[in-house]
């Protein structure tokens, strides 16, 4: 039942994302076939004067290629090089960047466990990941407010598993929040389709949240999110505990063992 979910799930964002495109690329292909036209209305009176048409139309090819060469970007199963993972050293060391992204009128707040086990994630990626998400909560709180990054251990039991919809198993916990707009439900319920935004055009690309959702099922792990319409959005993501150098060689062999079994 779950297989026939998820492919009724991509059926329909494969539905989504060409349409999309179609329809964005459509518009611009409208830009530069007016400004062509008019250009041309103007030669054929001799008049040479096209200046104005031509960057209309050079500003609408431009938009067009930027499109494929995102979709490019986002059709390229782009390999993930995984490697041990520290969490709240990556969260530290994004910390200059994400302060300088939010802009003055968004604080910025971690709450980094310690003794946070290890994961085993592509680092770019992943520090991607946070600074979509931390981009999307600003953007959620226009008029200011606090990002709030937190990590934790996550023992995932069954019945969490089950009410989380989520594998039993040891996580990595990453959780971004923002005291923004919240999502409706409606936004909720598309907010990880390719190609969906609420920001307009020219504005959101609508991919950032299925990029994240990609990421982190390519990397083993879950994503959900909470959001409260005027109270704000969480973001969790889950990534699988890895057992790292700290565990001892008879520790490591007995937990291999214990999964074999
Ligand atoms: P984009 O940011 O380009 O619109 P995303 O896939 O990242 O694309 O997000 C899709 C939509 O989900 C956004 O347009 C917005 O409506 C909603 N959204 C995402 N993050 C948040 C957030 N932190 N708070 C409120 N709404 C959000």
């Amino acid at each position: 039942a779950e297989s026939q979910l998820r492919q009724l799930q991509k059926m329909e964002a494969v539905g989504q994302l060409t349409g999309g495109i179609a329809h964005d690329f459509n518009n611009m292909l409208a830009v530069i076939i007016g400004g062509l036209n008019l250009a041309q209305r103007r030669l054929d009176r001799g008049d040479t004067d096209i200046g104005r048409f031509m960057d209309g139309a050079m500003e609408g090819a431009t938009r067009a290629a930027a499109l494929t060469q995102r979709l490019l970007a986002f059709s390229r199963q782009q390999p993930l090089a995984p490697e041990n993972i520290d969490a709240n050293r990556l969260v530290n060391g994004l910390a200059d960047l994400l302060t300088r992204t939010l802009g003055e009128h968004v604080r910025l707040e971690t709450v980094l466990t310690p003794g946070l086990w290890k994961t085993s994630a592509d680092p770019v990626q992943l520090e991607n990941v946070i600074v979509n998400l931390a981009v999307n909560a600003r953007d959620a709180m226009p008029d200011g407010g606090r990002l709030t990054i937190e990590t934790g251990n996550a023992d995932v039991d069954a019945d969490y598993a089950h009410d989380a919809d989520m594998a039993v198993g040891h996580y990595v916990m990453l959780a971004v929040s923002d005291t923004g707009t919240g999502m409706a439900p409606d936004v909720l319920a598309k907010a990880f389709d390719p190609f969906f935004t609420t920001k307009g055009v020219g504005k959101g690309t609508g991919l950032g949240l299925s990029q994240v959702f990609g990421f982190v099922r390519q990397s083993g792990g879950h994503v959900r999110i909470y959001s409260e319409v005027g109270h704000g959005t969480t973001i969790k993501i889950y990534l699988p505990r890895i057992h790292g150098e700290d565990v001892q060689p008879m520790a490591r062999r007995a937990a291999v063992s214990a999964r074999g079994g």
